[in-house]
């Protein structure tokens, strides 16, 4: 890191710490050969779609990987948790209950359905929602608890589980982010009605694009083949009343295979860096970085940090000067989702640790494009501004940022 005074920062008019952007995507890259050779199978084989071979390996696979009886591959993560929330939600009713603090289009998928999401609180130390806030939004329009995993580890699973079962309330989890991770009570996957994931590029399991779900609900993974497929149930034969086209296709699940194949690897690699940031990161005073917990399985893959009082730079103010310099670090999950501007109907009671949470956290680049040796650089970066931020200060007082 070859920054020695202030105004060598970028933002400041300096040369930039990487010429190419280092973001917080995962973009794996699996071997292009395995890749290929899942493409040639149904290439020629001519079956380019309609549970063609590799999407019922995948099946197959996932199904195996996360220890449940069925897995059901979608177009996106997004439409597997919208039609999965749709024939699991207590009709009649109308409320989602869901974290504010989470994936920014979750209400969006709530919206589909003419559901209003009931956003709940997080612990603040492991930013997962949990029993006791789940509760507190519990009420007879409920229709279904949404269990999203923070991006550090996951809920406590069974807490939810339980307090779905005692509401007499199906709870289907959304677990993108807990992929890979296991639990005290078992490996994710097989919790609650069904697990949500998405094979989108920038998470653990790339598939250019695509999602999942697994259950061990028969009756439910077979009316999710049939609605992601027009309703079909046989040929021609439409059996399931709203049906569309959400299919994952042949070549999205060749890509999925040959990124599975390789995720062993891409785990040891993610949690050198994980690894990495967390001794450099132990020298900067102001910052914690939250760990994942050792004991479990974990994809390593995304690295947040909280901006503690001692911090002398605003969350915002550190992302700009990261941002300039090529570090794409990212705020964690902003703004809260009832903070974002909605045109369909939310309910809210108290989210003052949520509002809090918002803003001190923030994403480091991670994954496949971030080399160790870089990630020492963006610690020093981060170094170089606390022990400047005094001038630092200075020159965003004077308006000297170019
Ligand atoms: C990315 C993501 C989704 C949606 O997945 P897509 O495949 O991109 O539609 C859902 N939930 C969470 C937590 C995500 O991060």
């Amino acid at each position: 890191m070859a920054k020695k005074y202030v105004e060598d920062l970028a933002i400041f008019g300096g040369n930039v710490l990487f010429p190419v952007a280092k973001s917080t995507s995962n973009l794996l890259k699996p071997d292009i050969e395995k890749f290929l050779r899942y493409s040639k199978d149904f290439f020629y084989q001519k079956q380019y779609t309609n549970n063609g071979p590799n999407v019922r390996l995948l099946e197959k696979r996932l199904a195996v990987f996360h220890e449940t009886k069925y897995c059901v591959t979608f177009s996106s993560g997004f439409w597997a948790v919208v039609l999965a929330i749709k024939a699991l939600a207590l009709s009649g009713r109308t409320e989602i209950i869901m974290p504010s603090l989470t994936y920014r289009r979750m209400a969006d998928m709530a919206a589909w359905l003419d559901l209003k999401p009931h956003f709940c609180e997080v612990d603040p130390r492991t930013l997962a929602m949990n029993a006791k806030t789940v509760a507190r939004c519990i009420n007879d329009n409920t229709a279904i608890i949404l269990g999203a995993h923070p991006i550090v580890n996951c809920c406590n699973v069974k807490e939810l589980i339980d307090v779905a079962n005692n509401n007499k309330l199906p709870i289907l989890f959304d677990s993108v982010e807990s992929v890979y991770e296991t639990t005290p009570f078992g490996k994710v996957g097989s919790f609650g009605n069904a697990e949500c994931f998405s094979l989108h590029a920038c998470k653990l399991f790339n598939g250019f694009g695509g999602g999942y779900l697994t259950t061990n609900d028969e009756a439910l993974a077979a009316e999710l083949s049939s609605t992601r497929s027009f309703g079909f149930t046989g040929m021609d034969h439409v059996g399931v009343e709203g049906g569309m086209n959400s299919k994952l296709n042949e070549m999205h699940a060749a890509m999925a295979l040959a990124s599975l194949d390789d995720i062993e690897e891409q785990v040891v690699r993610n949690k050198a860096r994980y690894d990495t940031y967390k001794y450099s990161l132990e020298t900067i005073k102001g910052l914690r970085l939250l760990k994942f917990d050792e004991d479990f399985k974990s994809g390593y893959k995304n690295i947040v940090v909280e901006i503690l009082d001692e911090w002398p730079l605003s969350r915002d103010e550190t992302i700009n000067i990261l941002n300039a310099d090529n570090v794409l670090a990212r705020p964690y999950y902003y703004p809260p989702l009832h903070n974002k501007k909605m045109e369909y109907d939310y309910v809210v009671s108290d989210l003052t640790q949520t509002e809090e949470l918002a803003e001190s956290y923030l994403n480091l680049p991670c994954g496949h494009l971030v080399s160790n040796e870089e990630i020492v650089d963006i610690v020093e970066l981060l170094g170089f501004i606390s022990t400047n931020a005094l001038v630092i200060k200075e020159e965003f007082r004077k308006g000297k940022v170019i």
